[in-house]
């Protein structure tokens, strides 16, 4: 069953410059993306820092008021709710952030900063609510008893699995993760993800796991989709993605990720150039400045993000001449 599908998302943010600080334009940091995550579902994005990926999980959300799209959440139009209906919606849809540190209240015990989200939504009574706390901290492997500490007493792989409890605390039916393991210890990092994959098992979770990280994706992710310049450009579940990418950024993407037998051989392809200005996007398809395969029509045209085939959806005019 469809829990999120998310329709031609837009997200700008105004730019300002001048002596005045007018507005000179814009950035269009989601630019019509769409995409669906079904119930029990891990969707990962991928893409460089910039790409769009962290903004589309917030502005789905609502953490970002939407340019434009809609987004209907377990039957929800989120766009159309009023503010009180979207605050006891956000039980339902929890964020884990990348630094658990900034987003613990330095000054709050752990067990406090637990209960809140507890209390925000009404739930249980304060005998019931510590009983969660202590259960939250089992769940995510620490001590029951650390919940009288604060949050300057714990490593950062255990701050990050607080994050996940608060995140975990209102039993909720979507979890974004936003570069959830990317500030730990690459040793820290695949102890995190295993928690993660284990609570998503357990408790019936979707997720949508944003990283940079191709490797941590390819890891926790059933379907993955690729961004690139706030747009959606390849999307498909992930075996195939990895092992048959179709659109060029992809490619180059996946063809700089080490891969661990030596005797595999797989050619780097150095893509040319920089990412362009997100306030200036190339017309027609925005990779093109960079695309080794570059044809007239790719500097006209933009590319329809479309099925190529059991649910593989690219986004590159290369589909229509057979890849
Ligand atoms: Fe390259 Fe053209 Fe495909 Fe864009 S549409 S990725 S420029 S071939």
């Amino acid at each position: 069953m469809v829990l999120l599908d998310v329709r031609n998302l837009q997200k700008s943010f105004p730019v300002y410059g001048g002596m005045f600080g007018k507005k000179t334009g814009e950035v269009r940091a989601v630019d019509d993306v769409s995409f669906t995550v079904e119930e029990g579902e891990v969707l990962g994005f991928v893409g460089e820092s910039g790409c769009g990926k962290s903004t589309t999980g917030r502005t789905m959300i609502r953490l970002y008021e939407p340019t434009g799209g809609e987004v209907i959440f377990d039957g929800k139009n989120l766009f159309q709710l009023s503010a009180g209906e979207m605050r006891k919606t956000r039980r339902d849809l929890q964020m884990v952030f990348q630094d658990p540190f900034a987003s613990l209240n330095p000054r709050q015990k752990i067990a406090n900063i637990l209960e809140e989200p507890l209390i925000v939504h009404g739930i249980g009574t304060a005998k019931e609510r510590k009983e969660q706390v202590q259960e939250l901290l089992h769940v995510v492997g620490l001590n029951p008893f650390h919940g009288e500490r604060y949050p300057h007493q714990f490593s950062g792989g255990q701050r990050q699995r607080i994050g996940i409890a608060r995140a975990l605390s209102t039993r909720p039916k979507l979890i974004v993760a936003d570069e959830p393991v990317s500030a730990l210890d690459v040793s820290i990092q695949s102890q995190v993800l295993n928690l993660m994959m284990d609570l998503q098992e357990q408790f019936s979770l979707t997720y949508i796991f944003i990283s940079h990280d191709l490797s941590v994706v390819k890891h926790i992710s059933h379907r993955v989709g690729v961004m690139y310049l706030g747009r959606m450009i390849e999307l498909s579940p992930r075996d195939e993605l990895y092992s048959k990418p179709l659109h060029p950024y992809t490619r180059a993407l996946l063809s700089a990720v080490p891969v661990p037998d030596p005797e595999a051989k797989r050619k780097r392809m150095i893509l040319k150039g920089d990412v362009p200005s997100p306030e200036k996007p190339p017309a027609g398809c925005a990779f093109h400045p960079r695309c080794p395969h570059v044809f007239e029509r790719c500097r006209e045209e933009r590319p329809v993000f479309e099925d190529a085939g059991g649910g593989h959806m690219v986004a590159c005019h290369l589909m229509e001449k057979g890849g």
